[in-house]
């Protein structure tokens, strides 16, 4: 066995891999990895069996990390038959930060000896779990997106090897016995015959031991395949049989629980299932390597998938985070030539074309990665049951903002790097003014950077031109004027515009404008150094609180306060300048009149309030609050009171995650830097009314069936003709309503720019 470090997470815990196979192929592995990857070319003649077994992905599903050390000893040991022909991987823990925090937590509060009574405080673990990664993001749905470290620098390794089996351990409710694979429906279309069945395979195989020694389980149930950014699909749209392995636990389990039958679960009994599922996984590859090798060759021959081409046009800016997102995932790109292109139109649904210029990128599905291009770039995923664990569309035209045709013809490319040079040359002591556009989120770091660095920035609330350029509501304006008393204009700017190279940065030699409003004009506002604050603690969502903990420190780059519900009424909100309230489900009980008072005053005070999905509910109880529940009729042909109401009644009323084309108003400055539509992602049927001149993204009539992912009939009745993102002014200060999620799981990159201008540009 040898360990190799391949990183560190957000709190400098280590990464490591364990690569463990018989002596002979130890001396040899990197051969054994090239000849296995070159099997992705259809050359090569690889021998051996891959597998890669990955533990304690959520943190607080504490027995994987300790089963894979049981588990590696007897790979060495009485097992090492099975290495003869089999390189065994074991990421022994994903997510050290989240483990460790719940480790030490558990052993903070735990009883000596422990006790088994599920009231017992060493059973309840509290807000801030152990499930998640530092800033409490679900790394086992982040496989795709990879917006976290630890994402990222494990793809790195995954890619080295890309094994033919991959297992994620987790565990479930402690009242659930075991699941392994087979994976329940909806499968992806992608998924091969022999991925499936090889999944029954290695299912039938535990099931043995399982039976030998009596213990429950059960397959073919909730865990599906289809979101491809778990740690089962991934794996599997890169040619392995990925899955996922549950054992019933998790963060409230400790060294033993009293389940709901009576019986007691223990970390030992934990412990005895994953290591009996990770040896037979391995055993059953070791059975196989031949099958394997040939079977994960015919994955990577290339398909004939039905779009052969996708073709997106966006901004420089878009373009460059698509691919630096590509580049990690070794999806090949290129560039186009003069030409149009037919075929499915993201932006109406319908057949269309599309002008291809040498600015436009196209990937095609005839690459060794065509598989995982088809799923992430496909308009609509083909659901074969509508009862998922997840959201039912990502494809990434929509989520990056991008105009796109995917084409049923090979469309051609030509290889060109990405070059960006920065502006630095253009910075002086003696220009009038310099002007960057505002249409990406990577402008809003640049001007995060500007605000840190105490250089003052206007922005335009009317479209103008200057210099024979024009400019969009929301471009930033930089004038000599504004900062002649900063200690070093010209450094300072020439620092940051080599920190951003990708800024396009223009001169304006006079504030005189050629049309729109000059740059001492009342409609040219400057732009706070924004104090922000962020509610953390039980009304919000971890998950939705990480998010914008994320977004603000690792995207844009800038400061933010969390003030935790324990002690929210003793803060003084005079000091921030915006207020944040995460979407969650405890608002109820926050939101009591004291605290909406007080949130009140300081808004009409001049204070701006972001409130997010399940705040938004709490809210709109409230009078001074315009927002309000939209109300819809309700079939009452259908009786959810009913003791035998199945699952498909219930999912009449349930959006699953799908993408809606939105009618923007671009004069909002909420929506600055958009064009007339956008594609939100939708998570759920809440739904409120319009706000009377402050709707700044909302579906209009009939705008409420989805482009791409499930929704249901009742679902659509309740969204149509809804507010999606809107302002309103109470006093001097607004309140901004986002009913959707621009930064759900960090990868609606086209939603980010809303969020910034809540921030920013909405005054
Ligand atoms: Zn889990």
């Amino acid at each position: 066995m040898v360990l190799k470090d391949y990183g560190l997470t957000n709190e400098r815990r280590r990464l490591v891999l364990a690569h463990i196979s018989s002596a002979s192929n130890m001396s040899q592995l990197e051969t054994i990895r090239t000849e296995h990857l070159k099997n992705t070319r259809g050359e090569g003649q690889p021998e051996k069996a891959i597998v890669w077994l990955s533990y304690n992905v959520h943190g607080n599903e504490s027995v994987s990390t300790e089963a894979s050390m049981q588990t590696i000893y007897d790979l060495l040991t009485k097992k090492s038959d099975y290495l003869e022909n089999t390189v065994v991987i074991i990421d022994p823990c994903i997510n050290p930060d989240g483990r460790d925090r719940y480790v030490n937590w558990y052993n903070q509060y735990k009883n000596t000896p422990n006790n088994i009574d599920p009231n017992s405080k060493e059973h309840h673990e509290g807000w801030w779990s152990g499930r998640s990664n530092h800033y409490m993001f679900d790394l086992n749905r982040d496989w795709a997106w990879l917006t976290q470290v630890e994402s990222q620098q494990r793809l790195k390794e995954f890619n080295k090897w890309l094994p033919h089996v991959h297992v994620d351990f987790h565990e479930q409710g402690v009242n659930n016995p075991y699941y392994f694979a087979p994976a329940a429906e909806p499968y992806h279309e992608v998924i091969t015959d022999f991925q499936r069945d090889f999944q029954k395979t290695i299912g039938k195989n535990h099931a043995k031991y399982f039976d030998a020694n009596g213990w429950f389980y059960f397959t073919k149930e909730v865990f599906d395949l289809l979101y491809p950014s778990y740690g089962d699909t991934y794996p599997t749209y890169n040619g392995g049989i990925g899955m996922t392995y549950e054992q019933g636990g998790s963060g409230r389990a400790g060294l033993g629980i009293i389940t709901n039958i009576g019986d007691t679960l223990t970390l030992k009994d934990r412990i005895a299932h994953h290591y009996t599922t990770g040896l037979s996984t391995v055993e059953i590859a070791s059975n196989n390597a031949q099958k394997l090798n040939d079977e994960f060759k015919k994955f990577y021959d290339n398909k004939d998938f039905k779009y052969k081409s996708y073709v997106l046009n966006g901004n420089s800016d878009k373009i460059n985070t698509l691919a630096h997102l590509l580049d990690q995932h070794e999806i090949e790109y290129g560039f186009g030539t003069n030409t149009s292109v037919k075929g499915f139109d993201y932006n109406t649904g319908k057949t269309g074309s599309l002008r291809v210029t040498e600015n436009s990128m196209v990937i095609s599905t005839d690459q060794p990665k065509g598989t995982l291009v088809k799923v992430l770039f496909e308009p609509r995923a083909k659901l074969s049951d509508s009862v998922t664990y997840d959201i039912t569309a990502w494809s990434l035209p929509y989520a990056y903002g991008m105009d796109a045709i995917a084409s049923e013809n090979s469309v051609a490319k030509t290889k060109r790097m990405i070059a960006t040079v920065s502006d630095t040359g253009k910075v002086n002591s003696t220009n009038y003014a310099y002007v960057s556009d505002w249409n990406s989120i990577t402008d809003a770091k640049f001007l995060a950077a500007l605000l840190k660095n105490k250089i003052r920035v206007r922005t335009a609330h009317k479209p103008f031109s200057v210099d024979g350029f024009s400019y969009q509501r929301g471009s930033l304006i930089i004038t000599l004027a504004d900062n002649k008393n900063h200690k070093d204009f010209v450094g300072t700017m020439k620092s940051i515009l080599t920190a951003h190279p990708e800024i396009d940065l223009e001169i304006a030699t006079t504030g005189f404008v050629d049309s729109g409003k000059d740059f001492g004009s009342r409609y040219v506002d400057m732009i706070p150094n924004a104090k922000i604050a962020v509610l953390a603690g039980d009304p919000t969502s971890t998950l939705r609180f990480g998010e914008i903990w994320h977004f603000f420190e690792q995207q844009l780059e800038y400061p933010i306060s969390v003030l935790d519900e324990s002690y929210f009424n003793r803060v003084d909100l005079s000091i921030y300048d915006v207020l944040i309230l995460p979407d969650g489900r405890g608002y109820g009980s926050f939101l009591k009149e004291d605290v909406i008072n007080k949130i009140t005053d300081w808004v009409s005070a001049g204070g701006k309030l972001i409130s997010m999905g399940g705040s938004i509910d709490a809210l709109a109880t409230d009078k001074s609050f315009k927002i309000k529940k939209k109300e819809t009729e309700k079939d009452t042909t259908i009786n959810l009171n009913s003791f035998d109401i199945s699952e498909r009644e219930r999912i009449k009323f349930a959006i699953t995650g799908a993408i809606f084309k939105t009618t923007v108003d671009p004069t909002n400055p909420l929506a600055y830097g958009y064009s007339d539509n956008y594609f939100t992602l939708k998570l759920g049927n809440r739904a409120y009314d319009y706000l009377d001149g402050g709707s700044a993204v909302y579906l209009a009539a009939r705008q409420n069936k989805p482009i791409s992912g499930f929704a249901g009939s009742e679902a659509m009745k309740q969204i149509d003709t809804s507010l999606v993102f809107g302002t309103q002014n109470m006093g001097r200060g607004q309140v901004i309503y986002m009913v959707d999620n621009p930064l759900f799981r960090g990868f609606w990159e086209n939603g980010k720019l809303f969020f910034a201008n809540a921030l920013f540009m909405v005054n």
